[in-house]
């Protein structure tokens, strides 16, 4: 089977998106699996404006270390009344330092900006961005999901990662953070793009 690598460091990332691509007849590979281990430049890949940017810098580096189609996201959250804010910064938001628990950090500064705002002003969106490079000499293929919903006033559940337990979504009527894995993938931003990703993939095999 050839092999697909997933461009992605974040354990909650891989876990939803090897379910979310279960059924493509690929082996699903992530860096270390391949012998890429984290390196200080990849610091710099997630320096652009936008989710597409950043996305497409991670698709094109592990593309060329690996030789291998390859695949990443760039994702985040979006809150209505902070101009979108946290957005692309959503990981670094907090600036947390070494050793602090980043989305326990994130989380507070998200519930502390939305401090006191009533329920039409907690709007949000998370959106995730997938950039596929089967190789250099290609055009990448871009593919974005949304979900919509609103910031809670505190934590709710204790499933999936990031913002999850602040996220209440529109489609499941409670947070993601409370949502099985499946039923996140089914609304979810990333189910969304990743799900246009592998259709495309098995329309236009490598
Ligand atoms: P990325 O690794 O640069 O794409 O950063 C993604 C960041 O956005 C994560 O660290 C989370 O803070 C947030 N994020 C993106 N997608 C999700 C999600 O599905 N659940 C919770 N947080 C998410």
């Amino acid at each position: 089977m050839h092999k697909l690598l997933v461009a992605t460091r974040s354990p909650g990332k891989k876990a939803e998106i090897r379910q979310i691509l279960r059924e493509l007849p690929y082996e699903i590979v992530f860096p270390e699996d391949v012998g890429l281990y984290e390196r200080p430049e990849e610091m710099t890949l997630e320096n652009a404006d936008t989710f597409e940017a950043n996305a497409r810098a991670k698709a094109e580096y592990f593309q060329r270390l690996s030789r291998l189609p390859t695949v990443a996201d760039d994702s985040g959250i979006e809150a209505l009344s902070l101009g979108g804010q946290p957005g692309v910064r959503s990981r670094r938001f907090a600036m947390a330092g070494p050793g602090d628990d980043v989305d326990e950090a994130n989380n507070r500064l998200l519930l502390q900006k939305l401090a006191g705002a009533p329920h039409d002003r907690r709007g949000a969106q998370y959106r995730c961005v997938a950039v596929f490079m089967k190789d250099m000499s290609i055009i990448p293929h871009v593919f974005e999901g949304r979900c919509s919903g609103h910031i809670t006033t505190e934590p709710r559940g204790t499933g999936g990662f990031g913002y999850d337990p602040l996220f209440h979504s529109v489609d499941l009527d409670k947070t993601f953070g409370e949502a099985t894995p499946e039923e996140k993938a089914k609304v979810s931003h990333r189910g969304k793009a990743f799900r246009a990703f592998a259709e495309w993939l098995i329309a236009n095999p490598p």
